[in-house]
């Protein structure tokens, strides 16, 4: 697709957008300026490519299709039919997964869907057996109050936020701390990292019915086999999460024992973060799950956001692409010159470095926390989050960390140096920054003073480096 071309369909459909709310078509326009302008260090996100985007903003928003593929509950469904099998024979290829469910929305709403699954193929109530002779009108009361018991007495273990975790993995404030019995599995307090014989003693004691991997602030791979036979071992499911990582998966920079796909049960992920594709979620499995895993709507999502499945397809077009495992490998490259320049600038990271596309900064050793330093950074127009380091004194809102992720500025061409120069920028913002005080005069977790020019300096070093990797290169508004 010609520049001129993206250039003219993203001019007039702001021009119609504006005819109706021009408020709305200003902050587009303004929220392109502003991802533009500023170093992107978000983990979890992305720069989707114009054919993504473009792909979501049409009819198919306005179609119901609930049901699956050639088996809906509402007429008229037939090129819907199209675009969720094409996206799920996609995700099929691209991953290696026996069977691919492209309706999620979201990476939590994957999980659900995944939860629900592995407690109807294996909690053995009584509901179950009844269900499958009977209509569900025909239950009694009592059958209903068994199904309660049984599905809401199951175990998950999973990683603990403060390790790196996601919060739908048995966290109390999401519903997978609630629904489940939880326990939740660290890392090693010398080294930070996942311990595999802790793991399976966890395992061993707790029998899980669900085992979770996967992460969010986690910087290092995952031997997925060895999760694997940690489950099998206690009999529980593996479940993957793969929503940060899913990229690296498809863009084969993990693979063997670092593959999840071929070593779980069930692997979840988002499509929007490492993957490049459009905001949502999806579940892959072996076969023993998909007749569950197909039930997902409407048993924890709602309709199916069509015109989000079709964008789902051709971001996996892009993914089967050779470049796509060219970006993926220098996203773990760049990582590694974030993390190299951070280190030789004395800063201390969480596991010593990264195997993957994440830097978690432990940024107490220069007297912050995780909120003050995120603020600073972000005057300095860097992006970024705070996030929990292990066994963080600051809690899980202040926090002493800051979580970095290169791929989005990969997909703008960032490279080795740009990478490096990024760890100066922001070891030069975090050591002119001083704690501030209460207004009381206590010492504050959130206030701050950034010194004297530093912010002025760090944005016209990033806006070199912006102007020579453009956003969406050819793109001009009119
Ligand atoms: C981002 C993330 C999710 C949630 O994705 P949403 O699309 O925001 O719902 C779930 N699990 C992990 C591991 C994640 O990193």
């Amino acid at each position: 697709m010609t520049d001129s071309l993206i250039s003219s369909a993203y001019s007039q459909a702001l021009e119609v957008i504006a005819s109706v709310e021009p408020r709305i078509a200003e902050a587009t326009r303004q929220e392109l300026t502003d991802q533009r302008g500023s170093l992107k260090l978000i983990a979890s996100e992305n720069y989707a490519s114009p054919a993504v985007l473009l792909t979501m903003g049409t009819w198919f928003s306005d179609k119901y299709a609930e049901g699956t593929v050639g088996h809906r509950f509402y007429a008229g469904c037939q090129n819907v039919d199209t675009v969720e099998a094409l996206a799920a024979e996609h995700a099929r290829e691209l991953f290696g997964a026996p069977y691919a469910y492209v309706q999620p929305h979201s990476g939590i709403d994957a999980n659900l869907v995944a939860f629900w699954s592995i407690l109807a193929n294996r909690v053995e109530t009584p509901y179950l057996q009844k269900l499958q002779a009977k209509n569900v009108n025909e239950l009694t009361e009592a059958d209903w109050e068994t199904l309660r018991h049984e599905f809401g007495n199951q175990r998950l273990l999973g990683m603990s936020l403060d390790a790196g975790g996601h919060l739908t993995h048995g966290f109390r404030p999401n519903i997978s701390g609630k629904m489940f019995h939880q326990q939740q599995y660290g890392t090693d307090p010398e080294t930070g990292l996942l311990d595999y014989d802790v793991v399976a003693a966890k395992a061993r004691e707790f029998k899980p019915l669900v085992l979770v991997a996967g992460y969010s602030a986690y910087p290092r791979r995952v031997n997925f086999a060895k999760m694997r036979e940690i489950a099998d071992e206690v009999g529980a499911v593996l479940m993957v999460d793969m929503a940060h990582f899913a990229g690296l998966v498809a863009g084969k920079v993990f693979t063997g024992d670092e593959d999840p796909v071929p070593h779980a049960h069930i692997t979840t992920t988002t499509t929007h973060k490492s993957l490049r594709g459009p905001r949502g979620g999806m579940v892959l499995a072996q076969e023993e799950f998909a007749a569950d895993v197909d039930r997902g709507c409407p048993m924890v999502l709602g309709g199916p956001l069509s015109h989000v499945m079709a964008a789902k397809a051709v971001a996996f077009a892009e993914a089967r692409q050779p470049s796509f495992q060219t970006y993926a490998q220098k996203v773990a490259d760049n990582a590694k010159s974030l993390a190299e320049g951070f280190l030789t600038r004395g800063a201390n990271l969480v596991t010593g470095g990264t195997d993957n596309h994440i830097v978690l900064v432990d940024v107490s050793g220069f007297g912050l926390t995780g909120r003050q330093a995120e603020s600073a950074l972000l005057d300095a127009g860097v992006v970024t989050n705070r996030n929990s380091v292990p066994a963080d004194p600051n809690g899980a809102w202040y926090t002493s960390g800051v979580r970095l992720g290169t791929p989005a500025l990969t997909t703008r061409g960032f490279g080795h140096d740009e990478f490096d120069t990024v760890a100066e920028l922001i070891v030069d913002v975090l050591s002119n920054t001083q704690a501030g005080t209460t207004k009381a005069g206590d010492p504050s977790e959130a206030s701050y003073v950034l010194g004297d020019g530093v912010a002025d300096r760090v944005t016209s070093r990033s806006a070199e480096m912006l102007d020579k990797h453009p956003l969406y290169p050819g793109l001009v508004l009119s």
